[in-house]
């Protein structure tokens, strides 16, 4: 059986600029550079892609389940329309103060997502910018990779034992994860992941 590879990425840095904790209204969904692209060239290469994510917004009542579900509809249309695609949406839906197993940097959310997925910490990257989000890939054993893109280049402090690849943008790590081949930088960009592909002679 060939290997899973699982990208687990963060909301912040990819679809919401680092240091910008507060959820934006659906209407104001913005990927950050590149990341759209980079999605849709890990999953052409087999790649299943998630998000985890902490909305301590949920357990303090200052965001709605429904602004957070209309948030996540927003992207999965604007990434499908990119032949992209995000799996799912892991959210720990806990308050700091409630003491989860969840909320990263706790493990949970990770466990819980190769507990679904039945992948091996060697078959997930933990990719992103937060320290809490590598904190908790680190826990689990992932692979991690840091995106300098739009964070002003400080890698943040991870436990001693952990090892974070940096990559410099989101083109960089997605070709360094799934180095897109010649036949396929001939196909047109937009089209559909599920389209039937021509014969090539
Ligand atoms: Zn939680």
């Amino acid at each position: 059986m060939p290997t899973m590879k699982l990208a687990i990425l963060d909301r912040i840095g990819a679809f919401q600029p680092e240091g910008e904790d507060a959820l934006v209204p659906a209407q104001d969904w913005q990927p950050q550079p590149g990341v759209v692209e980079a999605i849709a060239q890990l999953n052409r290469a087999g790649w299943h892609v998630v998000v985890a994510t902490n909305q301590p917004g949920l357990g303090r009542g200052s965001v709605d389940v429904n602004e957070l579900n209309a948030l996540h509809q927003r992207m999965h249309r604007e990434l499908a329309l990119a032949g992209a695609r995000v799996e799912a949406v892991f959210y720990c839906p806990h308050a700091p103060d409630e003491g989860c197993h969840c909320r990263k940097p706790a493990p949970g959310l990770m466990q819980q997502i190769a507990a679904r997925y039945g992948a091996e910490p060697h078959e997930i990257w933990v990719v992103g910018q937060d320290r809490q989000h590598l904190e908790a890939g680190a826990a689990v054993g992932a692979h991690l990779l840091w995106v300098e893109q739009g964070c002003g280049g400080t890698m943040p402090d991870l436990p001693l034992s952990a090892t974070v690849k940096r990559h410099a943008d989101w083109p960089a790590l997605a070709q360094a994860l799934a180095p897109a081949q010649a036949e396929e930088q001939e196909r047109p960009a937009a089209q559909p992941i599920s389209a039937p592909q021509p014969v090539v002679h």
